[in-house]
């Protein structure tokens, strides 16, 4: 798929690492989510903006499509059953992952670490931002995470593959809330044991 054109609206802002971004995108708006060093997971969660208990469901979703996680051209729907993001682009090569919840503090704890920031964290902190809360963490889309299923079911926890620059597309299919975290995990292998830095470019969709 050839590179996506992006119009003089194009808005772009850094995810420091370890911390998270929220957004609100009207229908058509499109958002792409950097890589900016490589091998580097990314969390992705998307609500409805009228009401925030519909939210993006991994499981939903998994029906939808018949697969673990969905092909460039397909979408991510909602508990509700609706479209709510497109997958519009990739360059990265492909590995992602819907399987796994978000790290939090009692992930880090059975791990060995007290306090430790997490993606449940910095989805909460950055819907506070713009006056949101929520009761539960959805399973979110980790784009970049490398998972492997095994032919007996088994899971393995690999550094993500993506490259500097590698990014992913998705198009808001109806106004939402986009939450973005650049996972802070450094206890196991998945971002290489050094968070970095993602970064998030929006562009207005057609009026
Ligand atoms: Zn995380």
């Amino acid at each position: 798929m050839t590179a996506m054109e992006w119009t003089n609206a194009t808005w772009r802002e850094g995810v420091p690492a370890g911390t998270g971004r929220a957004l609100t995108l009207r229908q058509g708006d499109r958002v792409r989510v950097i890589d900016v060093e490589g091998g580097q997971v990314g969390d992705v969660f998307a609500f409805a903006t009228d009401d925030l208990a519909e939210y993006l469901s991994a499981s939903h979703t998994r029906t939808a499509t018949s697969r673990l996680f969905p092909r460039v051209g397909e979408s991510f729907v909602t508990n509700q059953r609706r479209p709510i993001l497109g997958f519009v682009e990739d360059t990265s090569p492909g590995i992602h992952d819907m399987l796994i919840a978000a790290c939090d503090v009692e992930r880090y704890r059975g791990l060995g670490v007290e306090g430790h920031p997490s993606c449940a964290d910095n989805l909460c902190k950055a819907l506070e931002v713009l006056g949101l809360s929520v009761s539960e963490v959805p399973q979110p889309v980790n784009i970049f995470m490398n998972i492997p299923v095994t032919d007996d079911g088994a899971l393995s926890w690999l550094p993500a593959a993506s490259r500097p620059g590698d990014a992913v597309v998705f198009q808001a299919l109806m106004d939402c809330v986009l939450v973005v975290s650049a996972c802070p995990m450094d206890v196991n292998a998945i971002n290489g044991h050094r968070p970095t830095q993602l970064a998030i470019e929006t562009a207005s969709g057609p009026s």
